[in-house]
């Protein structure tokens, strides 16, 4: 049997909805609109692609937002001053420093930098530490969109066996965390496997819940997969490149996730796809974060 596809752009323009309704009612009753602030050093191609993707959807669901270029010769110190200007901005609820960032600056001190009530990546050690012991203010929006899939698909994580394919500080790590959390949409058993993990498969083939997070095509293919499981493949690899349907004389990237999803999808009982499963959902939450911020400071959270 076929699994059923979590299809992550329909769950996360539900999410965004949501995320419209909300400011509208917080413009309404606070008269306090979310403001985000994307700061990007350079012009790295991808990076400009993720930034302006970012300043889109804010400006979709009627955020205060503002993009901030800076030339790729900025010195570590001024780069700290534009962060510290955008703490004490009251307009401002979420800053967003685009990684990576150029090799003279310190990307750790500037990260540390921002204040942890506007740090709506939860990447600052702040809000790591609080989601560790589970009073987390700002989810990391990768993961915290895979629990946003699991949660909405309907996927009972409750005393789940969750297999974690990777352990780095931006997924795998904070999914487990999440995950293990004694909080509903968690309270799993989770296992994390890394690149010292003897014999992998022996985890994966009792994971109810599989997360792949490894960074290369198939590191997980179908008999490392238990029949019935639900898996979530974080991956985003370009495996090549091939004309876009819009333009023909225009290059797009062909993407690839984790997982070996054709032949998954046929013992899995429900899958995400790449592109359109995880993918769509970062932005979404880096937004949730927002608005989260922008009610905290409203008194409204
Ligand atoms: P990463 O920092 O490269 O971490 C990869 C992890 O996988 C490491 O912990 C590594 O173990 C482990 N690993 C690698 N090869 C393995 C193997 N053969 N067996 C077991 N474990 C192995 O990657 P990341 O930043 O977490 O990203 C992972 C993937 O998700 C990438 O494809 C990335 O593009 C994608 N991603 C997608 C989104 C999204 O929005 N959709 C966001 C972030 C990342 P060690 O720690 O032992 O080296």
């Amino acid at each position: 049997m076929s699994a059923k596809i979590i299809d992550g752009k329909a769950v996360a323009a539900e999410i965004r909805a949501e995320i419209k309704a909300e400011t509208e009612r917080l413009i309404g009753e606070k008269g306090v609109t979310p403001g985000l602030v994307t700061i990007l050093v350079g012009e790295n191609p991808a990076s400009v692609s993720y930034v302006t993707a970012k300043q889109r959807a804010a400006k979709e669901l009627g955020f205060h937002s503002v993009q901030d270029s800076r030339p790729a010769d900025i010195s570590e110190e001024e780069l700290l001053a534009l962060v510290e200007k955008y703490n004490k901005d009251p307009e401002i609820h979420g800053i967003l420093v685009q990684l990576p960032l150029p090799k003279h600056i310190n990307e750790t001190k500037v990260l540390y930098a921002i204040d942890p009530d506007k740090d709506v990546d939860g990447f600052h050690p702040v809000n790591v530490g609080k989601l560790m012991i589970g009073e987390a203010v700002f989810l990391p929006c990768t993961p915290a969109g895979i629990q946003q899939l699991l949660i909405r698909s309907g996927t009972v994580t409750e005393g789940a066996e969750v297999v974690v394919v990777g352990r780095s500080n931006i997924v795998g790590k904070p999914i487990a965390n999440i995950l293990l959390q004694k909080k509903e949409g968690a309270n799993a058993t989770v296992t994390v496997c890394h690149t010292r993990t003897r014999d992998m498969a022996a985890h994966t083939r009792r994971a109810d819940i599989l997360i792949v997070a490894a960074g290369f095509p198939k590191a997980v293919t179908a008999d490392m997969v238990k029949e019935g499981a639900v898996v979530i493949d974080v991956g985003v690899n370009r495996v090549g490149q091939r004309p876009s349907k819009k333009d023909p004389n225009r290059m797009v990237a062909i993407l690839e996730g984790d997982v070996d999803f054709e032949a998954v999808k046929e013992k899995a009982a429900a899958i995400t796809p790449v592109p359109g499963g995880v993918g769509p959902m970062t932005i979404t939450m880096l937004m949730m974060n927002t608005l989260k911020s922008a009610k905290m400071a409203a008194g409204a959270a």
